[in-house]
């Protein structure tokens, strides 16, 4: 066949079908599942028609998105308020005609069989960006929406108050819901038992504390009756989760009553937990499936009890260092806290597990510190491991920061192995087109080669902007120059721009002002005299276009003018993940 053959020309009469039909049955078009929830599809030319299968309608649906991709579409972002009011969430390219290469036909396979976007802490989701988020998810391939369920910070976003707009939105699309996540408390709650029974609460020194102080007492049988029975409350209440996760309070101690101890780890009594909550489940929400994590000190696989394996595990490694592969062997803390636990769990445990990522952490405070080759990397590891899928953030206010970093998750989760220089020139060419689509490309590896290596504990950065002590003064001050020179080329990138990319880039800008603003206040920390009123000046000013223009999200919570304004006067801001 010559290269000429292979290339198909779509004419203005050829048929698309999408979906299976009678015809499709017919000539035996059809898509195999692999796995139940397999959204693969099938691209066919039959008789000069094309025809589109996939394995059910989602995904039929994420094919014909797929399709446009290959033919020149690239969907850049949500359309959240800040794209739609400066343009450039999508791109679609002007062409006479329409080419289709024919290495394209034939069957496409996810990568990972889960491919989930978690709202998060959601400080600034809006329903308005909900309902973007949930429209753009086929588009990049992403199959299961993630959401808290009742948030104890009221800051923070919970399923109840999105739920009757979101789900026919979620069903139209065929996706899945997993709901929960931090939320012991939520079924065991203070206000309700603590009066009258303070031994089912965590015992912290010689005090039972709150239900979000601690994990109740897990080994009190009345406390753990009461605690089952309000969850499956709560899932009576709530059919449409097809995953319930049940997670314990975010970063607490667990009850160390001699009884609690007397168990084991806390992934142990964890474990038992886990295995009584499914039980109730099978029992009385036989579709919902249970959801776990392994995370903070509860990251082993638990000594005795076997989790049942149809239980979802999201394996997170938090404080996971970014500058070093998750299983670098120069990254001791990488790799002896979460990669070789994570592969004792993929030996031992036959269940699903997917990593819950911080690809797009809070804590960098977008601040660009994006990493598309670290993504590429890590994603075709994890494929190789046989891991199901990688979570991550999505915030509306911190997106245009992570744009590259959230594209590269959703290629890789559906392709597995990517090639990471041409994804990173075929997205820049969509952002500013194709004669400065190389000096972009050269921005991000630049800040994914300084910004990824300061973010470290041991450059004294692990708390990027929240006042961490700067340990390594050379590496800091070569970084601020890789910086200077990413902003220099931006500067003459959007000289040669018009419409939402410029607006884009001039973001991207003031971004990446204020980021060295608040490296030079860290660098003149010590030196409390005029050099740190200077750099101080200079941060409140480069951090005021962004207060004001609302593309900036500073912690999962959205802080008041006056805070941020005020950080580094007093108290830093509250810290969280
Ligand atoms: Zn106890």
């Amino acid at each position: 066949m010559t290269t000429r053959e292979k290339v198909m020309r779509i004419r203005k009469r050829v048929m698309i079908h999408l979906g299976a039909t009678e015809k499709t049955t017919k000539s035996s078009i059809y898509y195999r599942q692999l796995w139940p929830q397999d959204d693969g599809f099938t691209l066919q030319r039959v008789n000069g028609d094309l025809f589109l299968v996939g394995g059910n309608p989602r995904g039929t649906l994420i094919g014909v998105y797929r399709l446009l991709e290959m033919l020149g579409v690239v969907f850049l972002a949500p359309n959240f308020d800040y794209y739609d009011r400066k343009g450039g969430a999508e791109f679609i390219p002007h062409k006479q005609t329409i080419q289709l290469d024919g290495k394209n036909l034939g069957v496409h396979r996810p990568a990972f069989p889960l491919r989930p976007k978690d709202v998060g802490e959601g400080g600034s989701h809006k329903l308005e960006s909900m309902l973007a988020l949930v429209d753009w998810m086929p588009k990049a391939g992403h199959n299961v929406f993630r959401c808290p369920s009742k948030a104890t910070d009221p800051h923070f976003t919970s399923w109840d108050k999105w739920r009757a707009t979101l789900i026919p939105e979620l069903r139209k699309r065929g996706l899945l819901l997993q709901v929960g996540q931090h939320g012991f408390q939520n079924y065991l709650g203070t206000r309700r038992y603590y009066r009258n029974h303070p031994e089912w609460f965590g015992l912290i020194g010689n005090r039972r504390v709150t239900a979000e102080e601690a994990v109740f007492c897990t080994t009190n049988q009345e406390a753990l009756k009461v605690f089952i029975s309000n969850m499956m409350d709560y899932l009576s209440a709530h059919p449409e989760l097809d995953i319930f996760d049940l997670w314990p309070p975010d970063n607490v101690p667990w009850c160390a009553c001699p009884n609690c101890r007397a168990v084991g780890s806390e992934s142990e009594r964890y474990a038992r937990l886990l295995a009584l909550a499914r039980r109730a489940m099978q029992q009385s929400a036989p579709k919902t499936r249970l959801g776990a994590s392994a995370y903070m000190q509860y990251t082993d696989l638990p000594e005795e009890t076997i989790i049942p394996s149809d239980v979802l595990l999201d394996f997170c490694p938090i404080l996971r260092e970014y500058e070093h592969r998750i299983n670098d062997v120069v990254s001791s803390l990488n790799r002896t806290q979460y990669w070789k636990k994570l592969m004792r769990w993929l030996e031992h445990w036959k269940g699903e597990i997917q990593i819950y990522e911080y690809f797009t952490k809070y804590r960098f405070r977008s601040y660009p510190i994006v990493m598309p080759h670290l993504i590429a990397e890590e994603l075709a590891l994890y494929k190789t491991s046989n891991v199901s899928g990688i979570s991550s953030y999505s915030e509306p206010d911190s997106w245009l920061a992570y744009e590259i970093s959230h594209r590269m998750i959703s290629r890789c989760s559906w392709d597995g192995i990517v090639r990471v220089e041409e994804e990173l020139m075929r997205w820049a060419t969509a952002r500013v087109g194709s004669t400065q689509a190389k000096k972009l490309v050269e921005v991000i590896e630049t800040l994914e080669g300084s910004l990824r290596r300061l973010y470290s504990a041991k450059y004294g950065f692990h708390t990027v902007c929240l006042g961490g002590k700067v340990t390594n003064k050379k590496q800091v001050v070569k970084c601020l120059q890789d910086l200077s020179r990413a902003h220099h080329l931006l500067g003459e990138i959007v000289t040669n721009l018009e419409g939402g990319s410029k607006e884009w880039v001039t973001q991207s800008i003031r971004s990446l002002e204020f980021t060295m603003a608040d490296i030079g206040v860290q660098l003149s920390w010590d030196n409390k005299g005029e050099k740190l009123k200077r750099a101080l000046k200079k941060y409140h000013r480069a951090l005021q276009p962004s207060i004001d223009l609302d593309g900036v999200l500073h912690t999962c919570i959205e802080y008041s003018r006056d805070d941020l304004m005020s950080h580094y006067d007093a108290v830093p801001l509250r810290s969280h993940w």
